[in-house]
């Protein structure tokens, strides 16, 4: 058996890689441990939000799944970060827990060129330092020219609760074991990080008289491929904590896993358990729940901010003490999983391993955590396996091109002190890089590159133009004081536009091309008129920043020899930054060094052999 990219895992890195480098024509193999579990939600059923929503629209946009999934399986929905100013709303779904994977695993199966394989991989096959395949624990060698390993929480899994422990990749799948062995045997720096999820709780134990209800934004669209159709509604409900609630969290706290078990402590802190909450806020009682359905056919609801390790008696009380919560009954307990991961530096920006040949990691196990950030990594490493094993020259998204470049830049020259999880403020190009723009930000490139057909990428000139008439016309179109009575003489409509209380929407009756557009597709254009000041800023600087972006280092440039600082040397060699965009947001290179490395690099040579001529 031999394949061009052999994806390990099933989960939201390893779905949108194999779909994808399929896609590209490369003959795929998808291997993971247990069919029933593709694409598994295991902690909060929800796709999108701040910093996440990007992510998803800009998978979207290189063709993958995550959000055109979404759209047939949302049970409840909201634009989050509407107090803000539109250029950062983010999309939030609340997804049927059961639908999600089905839906994609339906999609995998009509995937051209790619294969699905239940199977245990223990090991990898490798020569030195270049990787051929895998190894199944049923004795099995598949061989494939590229392996992209997403095995999220998995690598040498083990659960807690309170002091109880047990191997497990997550509640009730086994570990994977051997794999970390060889990730060692290769070279790779690893370290240990944990996460944690809240109990399940049982609707009909809940009286949701004493809760809020969410507000519901209908009709949001995940994807710019396929209308949303969602399956139902479910709502989400709002308690909060109190005194007692927070007393009997810190009365226990030393039965935490983290203080009662062998755990290793680096968890997610913008994501913090009930536990830790407590600890660190000791002076604040009331933390808001969210009562998030788990799907339309389950009574399971997910109190999103509940995250605990307690004894599950314990979790029981702790959850009583919640006004409406008093009668609740626990379905599954909360717990917590820690787990081997790989130290990113040690990828190039295709997410191929800098120090072995033809693997790929991507997802949970480089350190992040969620299901947006390891979709977006999937997607990557599977367009850039396809690629190489079909001789292709790498893709990649740099960061002023998008949140995905921002996600895997970060990855590739910081030190990761905690799981990373993508926020909206990590990206100084965040008012460009919207969730709503982002299929016209990456469409043609990805075209470019065969990773979007021909026949999807004219919808998307469609759409284009249909836009550019709008903005045209805004251009051109004189409005009247008739239409506006604050208006004292005719004004072009762009102007009028710019206005906080003016909307697209309102021009339609002297625009009537206005109407063609969806409400997308306005939202997009009204931004691009009222923001165009700091878009405008936004560009130059990234601008001046894509200059340095589009000078490639060499992975064998030679930093010894140069006149720059020890300390900037260090971590150059260290990191090997793929440009010297990347090189000077490392901490420790100053301009100066900067200029030397350009200066060497404009002289056009790689400087191999430099440290041997001086
Ligand atoms: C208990 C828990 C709590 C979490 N809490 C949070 C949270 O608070 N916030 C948050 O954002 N995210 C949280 N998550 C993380 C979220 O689930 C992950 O970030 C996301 O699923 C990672 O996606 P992935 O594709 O990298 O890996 P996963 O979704 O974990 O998928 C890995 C896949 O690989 C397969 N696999 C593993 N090893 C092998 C092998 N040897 N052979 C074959 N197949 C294999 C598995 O079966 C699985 O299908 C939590 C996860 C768990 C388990």
């Amino acid at each position: 058996m031999s394949y061009d990219v052999i994806v390990v895992g099933a989960g939201h890195a390893g779905c949108e890689a194999a779909h994808i480098a399929a896609k590209l024509g490369a003959k795929t193999l998808l291997i993971t441990s247990f069919i029933d579990t593709v694409a598994l939600l295991p902690c909060n059923p929800a796709i999108g939000g701040p910093g996440k929503s990007q992510l998803v629209r800009e998978i979207d946009a290189l063709g993958g799944l995550m959000g055109r999934v979404t759209n047939r399986s949302y049970i409840q929905a909201r634009v989050l970060n509407k107090s803000k100013g539109p250029a950062v709303w983010a999309n939030r779904a609340q997804v049927d827990k059961y639908l999600y994977p089905s839906e994609m695993l339906n999609r995998l199966s009509q995937t051209k060129n790619l294969e699905l394989m239940q199977a245990h991989v223990n090991g990898l096959l490798y020569d030195q330092n270049t990787v051929y395949g895998v190894k199944t624990e049923d004795g099995r060698h598949i061989e494939g020219k590229t392996v992209i390993l997403t095995t999220g929480t998995f690598l040498e899994g083990r659960i807690y609760i309170s002091s109880w422990s047990k191997p497990a990749g997550r509640w009730g799948e086994f570990p994977a074991t051997g794999i970390s062995e060889d990730l060692k045997k290769l070279g790779f720096s690893m370290g240990r990080f944990n996460t944690g999820t809240t109990p399940r709780i049982d609707e009909k134990t809940i009286d949701y008289s004493k809760a809020t209800i969410q507000e519901n934004d209908p009709g949001l669209s995940f994807s710019f491929w396929e209308e949303p159709n969602p399956p139902g509604y479910k709502p989400v409900y709002m308690v909060r904590t109190n005194a007692r609630t927070m007393a009997l969290v810190r009365e226990n706290i030393n039965l935490t896993a983290s203080r009662a078990s062998t755990m290793v402590r680096v968890g997610p802190r913008y994501c913090p358990s009930i536990e830790e909450k407590a600890v660190w806020f000791p002076e604040k009682t009331e933390h808001l729940i969210f009562l998030e359905p788990v799907g339309l056919g389950t009574s399971e609801i997910y109190p999103n901010g509940l995250a605990i390790s307690l004894p599950v008696d314990i979790q029981q009380k702790v959850l009583r003490t919640i006004e409406g919560l008093e009668e609740v009954e626990i379905i599954r307990p909360g717990y917590t999983v820690d787990y081997d991961m790989v130290w990113p530096m040690q990828l190039n920006i295709t997410l191929e391993a800098k120090h072995v040949k033809n693997l790929f990691l991507a997802g949970q196990i480089n350190g992040t955590t969620g299901y947006e950030e390891a979709a977006a990594q999937g997607i990557i490493a599977g367009i850039n396996a396809a690629l190489k094993a079909l001789g292709e020259p790498p893709f990649t998204i740099l960061r002023h091109e998008g949140f995905i470049g921002t996600l895997i830049d970060e990855l590739t020259t910081k030190e990761l002190a905690e799981p990373y999880r993508m926020l909206t403020s990590r990206s100084e190009f965040r008012m460009i890089h919207r969730q709503d723009n982002a299929i016209w930000r990456l469409a043609e490139k990805a075209h470019s590159r065969g990773i979007l057909t021909q026949a999807e990428y004219s919808k998307v000139q469609e759409r284009k133009t249909k836009m550019d008439e709008v903005f045209n016309k805004l251009k051109e179109t004189s409005v009247s004081p008739t239409y506006f009575p604050f208006l004292k003489q005719p004004v072009k409509a762009e102007t009028v536009l710019r206005r906080p209380e003016v909307h697209l929407g309102d021009m339609e009756q002297f625009i009537p091309e206005i109407a063609v557009l969806s409400d997308e597709e306005k939202l997009t254009v009204e931004i691009e008129v009222k923001y165009e000041g700091y878009l405008q800023k936004e560009m130059s600087l990234l601008n001046s920043i894509k200059k340095l972006e589009n000078l490639n280092i060499p992975q064998d440039f030679q930093y010894d020899g140069l006149p720059i600082s020890r300390e900037a040397l260090d971590v150059l060699k260290k990191t090997k930054p793929s440009t010297l965009g990347q090189a000077s947001r490392l901490a420790g290179v100053h301009m100066s060094d900067l200029a030397v490395i350009l200066s060497a690099l404009r002289k056009g040579s790689s400087g191999k052999d430099r440290s041997s001529n001086q």
